[in-house]
């Protein structure tokens, strides 16, 4: 099995420029790899494969003196380059992708891929290539990098796709670990959920987790978000020159606070989900049962579908997807017919005039009185059992 982790990296200044340099190595390889598959298709030849064009850009970089500069790097960033660029080929081939495109400097995400052979980490600290020339021990220590979280990545272990990004505030690596899964089966009673507005999540067992937006920390937040919104767009339409608009350094400033800004939000968000998801899946429950999500759907009315996107239903359903696996639980999506709020939980009849400001279900069969998110979740663990 293996585990996906992403930390953030802490490098100095003479580290942070040196992994802004291979990341413009690979994005020149990438570009160039692009345009020789261009002329091949032009002059008639048909497709190259990755592995010829590595050989031919060896080739190049001994006796070109304008591919020498390549050598300072570690040859695997052009390897891994060539082969993206062969696979957004293929991609487009396959018709996933659209046509491949080059690579703009300040339009790209700057990043890089290592050798996962090569790739060291301690408690504290990550060993990338050649981010020294100089072979002295002294010289070595630049090529550790600090890591945010000591601990995270353990040592010694099978690396799988190293890459490493940086997301214009923040340089990251995410690397894939092997570890080992547990063959133990969990027995408790499966669980239904119940994803809503109102609350995040309610559960056939009780448990209800709330809504994160509608708490005074996140509001604040977002209020903060707004008000420099509402400046830098003003900014932009006071230095306006005819039909152009010009960035300002106090534009570039205030886009900068934004960006933390929203990232600040985003990490609260993600981290709520991920406490939800682990709680529910410690519980150890034999399956968990989902409704299918028609976020399009819900997405139609206007007037929710700024809270259906904060909420991040689908990162919810696929931390809850990868965290099933971990513990052998079984994840089960309801069809998308299935009424799930809708119908009673007592005697099953289908109430089909159900309106979404009613919070409590009141049967007009049997008299059941029942709060509908938790109805719906009771319905979706029956599912689970019958299904
Ligand atoms: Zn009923």
């Amino acid at each position: 099995m293996i585990k996906t982790f992403k930390v953030m990296l802490c490098p100095n200044n003479k580290q942070g420029t040196k992994l802004f340099a291979c990341a413009g190595a690979a994005r020149f390889v990438y570009n160039w790899t692009l345009w020789y598959q261009q002329t091949n298709y032009e002059l008639g030849y048909s497709f190259t494969g990755d592995a010829e064009i590595r050989r031919l850009l060896t080739a190049l970089k001994k006796e070109n003196p304008r591919f020498q500069w390549l050598n300072q790097y570690s040859n695997n960033i052009a390897k891994q380059a060539v082969k993206d660029a062969c696979e957004a080929y293929h991609r487009f081939f396959k018709g996933l992708a659209k046509y491949p495109k080059f690579k703009k400097k300040r339009r790209s995400k700057p990043g890089f891929y290592a050798d996962p052979v090569k790739i060291r980490f301690t408690e504290t600290h990550v060993k990338l290539e050649k981010l020294t020339d100089s072979r002295k021990s002294n010289r070595q220590t630049l090529n550790w990098v600090k890591l945010a979280e000591p601990g995270r990545v353990s040592a010694g272990a099978k690396y799988v796709n190293p890459r490493v990004t940086f997301d214009g505030l923040n340089w990251w690596i995410s690397v894939g670990v092997e570890c080992e899964g547990t063959a133990e089966q969990p027995h408790n009673p499966g669980i239904g959920i119940d994803l809503g507005i109102k609350n995040l999540a309610v559960c056939s067992d009780g448990a209800v987790y709330g809504n994160i937006n509608k708490t005074a920390n996140v509001r604040k937040i977002k209020k903060q978000k707004c008000r420099l919104q509402r400046g830098v767009s003003r900014k932009y339409l006071k230095n306006k020159k005819r039909e152009s608009y010009c960035k300002t350094r106090s534009i570039i400033k205030s886009e900068q606070k934004l960006l933390k800004i929203n990232r600040r939000l985003t990490n609260i968000r993600h981290n709520h989900l991920h406490q939800v998801t682990s709680e529910i899946v410690s519980r150890k429950p034999r399956f968990v049962v989902l409704e299918d999500l028609n976020v399009g759907g819900m997405m139609k009315n206007s007037h929710l579908s700024q809270a259906v996107q904060e909420q991040g239903f689908y990162e919810f359903y696929r931390q809850m997807q990868y965290k099933c696996g971990w513990g052998n639980i079984r994840f089960i999506t309801a069809d998308r017919f299935f009424q799930s709020s809708r119908m009673c939980s007592c005697c099953g009849h289908v109430k089909k005039d159900l309106k979404l400001s009613e919070r409590t279900y009141i049967c007009p069969v049997c008299g059941n009185s029942i709060d509908r998110d938790f109805q719906a979740s009771i319905n979706l663990m029956r599912y689970g059992m019958t299904n």
